[in-house]
């Protein structure tokens, strides 16, 4: 998908992205950056945010270092950009996220808490955080917060804490949108189902071949191709779509 024109995205505007270092993250980053816009890549591992902006066009692009699981880091981080670009993000994007897999009656409460920490307590937090920026920063029109689910949200064998997260990442959305519309804040969450990336190459090869037949499309998805729907979900284009929950998975049965 080519975008000619982002309203919203051009160098004057800011995109935090939270996951920045790896996978479906240094995907949406690329291709923000090739849009024009000015990125702030975060990531718990400041090292491979570092990588990422190395890689973006465009000079504007900082790395910062945040834990979206901790409330601390997450307010340090928007006040160090804010500080350093005189206004807030816009555009908010998490990408980050963890899986601690095990069977339910396995799974242990530090595994479990982990996974409800960083993917849903840190949606919530990297969303409190912003938006009481934008709102500070006078920055609330035509803004776009993309939430991080998954199809596993369904449900899947071996997932319970992340399944768990995901589902409520989705439900948080639809109450977020309903919260941030009249500001005029857009929030909307993606599912991707099997996407080719760090944390789906820890799936054994025969759990891949087993998904693989569930598959219409028959592969595994491209960061890219989650990448591009984050990046329209981010831009005019999708201006009247809000509260949604936008399926990825080549046609996952
Ligand atoms: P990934 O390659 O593992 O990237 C996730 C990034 O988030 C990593 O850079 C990771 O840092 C970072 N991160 C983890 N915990 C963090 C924290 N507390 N604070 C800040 N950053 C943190 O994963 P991905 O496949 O691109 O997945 C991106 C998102 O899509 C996740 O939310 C995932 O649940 C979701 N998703 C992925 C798939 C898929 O098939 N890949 C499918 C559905 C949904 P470290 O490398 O240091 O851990």
């Amino acid at each position: 998908m080519m975008i000619e024109h982002l309203s919203s995205i051009d160098s004057a505007v800011l995109i935090g992205h939270v996951g920045a270092g790896s996978g479906i993250g240094r995907e949406v980053c690329r291709i923000l950056a090739r849009e024009g816009a000015t990125v702030v890549a975060a990531d718990q591992n400041v090292k491979t945010a570092q990588e990422t902006v190395a890689t973006l066009e465009g000079a504007e692009h900082i790395a910062l270092n945040i834990h979206v699981n901790d409330r601390n880091s997450v307010e340090t981080g928007f006040k160090d950009v804010v500080k350093q670009f005189s206004k807030p993000p816009t555009i908010i994007v998490n990408s980050a996220g963890i899986v601690r897999d095990n069977f339910l009656v396995k799974l242990s409460d530090n595994d479990f808490d982990d996974v409800i920490n960083v993917n849903l307590k840190g949606t919530f937090l990297l969303m409190q955080v912003a938006v009481k920026a934008m709102i500070e920063g006078n920055a609330t029109k035509d803004s776009s917060i993309i939430n991080m689910s998954s199809i596993v949200a369904r449900g899947n064998i071996g997932q319970t804490s992340y399944s768990a997260s995901k589902a409520g990442v989705i439900a948080m959305t639809k109450t977020a949108s309903m919260e941030f519309g009249q500001l005029g804040i857009r929030v909307n969450a993606i599912l991707p189902g099997f996407i080719d990336t760090p944390m789906t190459a820890l799936i054994p090869d025969k759990v891949k071949e087993m998904f693989l037949k569930k598959i219409a499309l028959q592969r595994l998805g491209k960061p890219q191709e989650v990448a591009e729907v984050i990046v329209f979900l981010a831009s005019d284009k999708s201006s009247y779509i809000n509260g949604a929950s936008i399926e990825i998975t080549g046609g996952l049965n």
